[in-house]
């Protein structure tokens, strides 16, 4: 297998990192057959407007319609048989809570998904719907987060983390597995970046199995926060604004263990995207790709479309889900404002 080989020429690009490739494909073989292995499809259009292969990867496909279901069934297949009885605890509201609903039902474990009062209906709903417990307390994402640390407390229920967790990267990760399987002369992949789990993830195991490919985070610029932890040198905070790619809003943690090291080390560069790409992101995929994607989803076709950067060779981007609220998305398609 000369990807082996690959590995083994590039273990200083990987040296001294607080999450080793050889997770990414633990976790292959762990969530094999419980979550999509999604395809990889050739985009003509924009193939034709950049002059190389693009490659569109559909993490819309998975369960839950977001990549956020690998890291989850990962991190909860990983636990000993006591603590999944205990069952398992996050504040996530968006696609990473439904993941932990779904991936606890699959396996029949109990999981509690904590929300301030000010999460819309909808998003109440939609974990519900998944068979999880949904705890509603206080009025900020802080406060369900401490009702999250009590339970671990006092409960002994595992906290699944959205994105700064070894299993829950190396889930992401093997999106990145099955890149290259896809697309072996890969040159450069364009991921959504927010806590950078996806990233860090999908770069641990491009890095180890082609060394020469580059990975380019896209965030919107609107509260971009590893992209001013990068420039920064350390994670900070950043006022958290309202935007179309919502699933990218939120900090990385000041505390941040892995993703901000793994970002540093392995991310070429950040490109941001304004609201007006994103868009324009979100009606190429509909109308020129067939695919729903969610803002978050949309940014890497958004940065392409907006000549925010100029690939090289074969290039995949990650249309890292589909959850976006049916009349947004009409509105959208009909060029009304955001
Ligand atoms: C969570 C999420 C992202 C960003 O993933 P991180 O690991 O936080 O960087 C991108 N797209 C969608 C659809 C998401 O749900």
């Amino acid at each position: 297998m000369p990807d082996r080989a690959a590995a083994a020429s590039n273990r200083s690009v990987l040296a001294g990192l607080p999450v080793a490739f050889a997770r990414v494909e633990a976790a292959a073989g762990r969530i094999a057959g419980r979550v999509a292995r999604t395809p990889l499809v050739a985009s003509p259009t924009l193939t034709e407007s950049v002059g190389h292969p693009v490659h569109l990867k559909l993490e819309t496909r998975q369960p839950v319609g977001a990549f956020k279901l690998r890291g989850a069934m990962n991190a909860m297949l990983a636990l000993d048989e006591a603590a999944r009885r205990r069952g398992l605890v996050t504040a996530s509201t968006g696609n990473h809570g439904r993941a932990v609903a779904y991936a606890a039902r699959e396996a029949g474990v109990p999981a509690i998904v904590c929300m301030s009062a000010l999460v819309p209906a909808n998003k109440v709903e939609a974990v519900r719907a998944l068979g999880a417990e949904v705890r509603i307390v206080g009025r900020s994402q802080d406060d369900a987060q401490r009702e999250v640390a009590r339970l671990v407390t006092e409960r002994g229920l595992t906290d699944i983390p959205p994105f700064d967790h070894a299993d829950v990267i190396a889930g992401q990760g093997t999106i990145g597995l099955e890149l290259i399987e896809d697309l072996p002369d890969l040159a450069l992949v364009l991921v959504p970046l927010s806590g950078g789990g996806l990233a860090a993830g999908i770069a641990l195991a491009v890095k180890a199995l082609r060394p020469q490919a580059r990975l380019i985070g896209v965030s919107m610029e609107r509260g971009a926060a590893m992209a001013a932890s990068l420039k920064a040198g350390r994670p900070v905070d950043v006022t958290e604004e309202a935007t179309l790619a919502d699933s990218l809003g939120g900090g990385i943690g000041l505390a941040n263990r892995y993703t901000f090291p793994l970002c540093r080390a392995l991310l070429a560069e950040v490109v941001l995207v304004t609201e007006e790409d994103i868009a324009a992101g979100i009606r190429h995929a509909a109308t020129a790709e067939g695919e729903t994607v969610e803002g978050a989803g949309a940014v890497g076709i958004a940065a392409l479309l907006a000549g925010k950067l100029r690939p090289t060779g074969p290039t995949a981007l990650i249309l890292s889900g589909g959850n976006i609220d049916p009349a947004a998305h009409r509105r959208i398609l009909n060029g009304e404002p955001a």
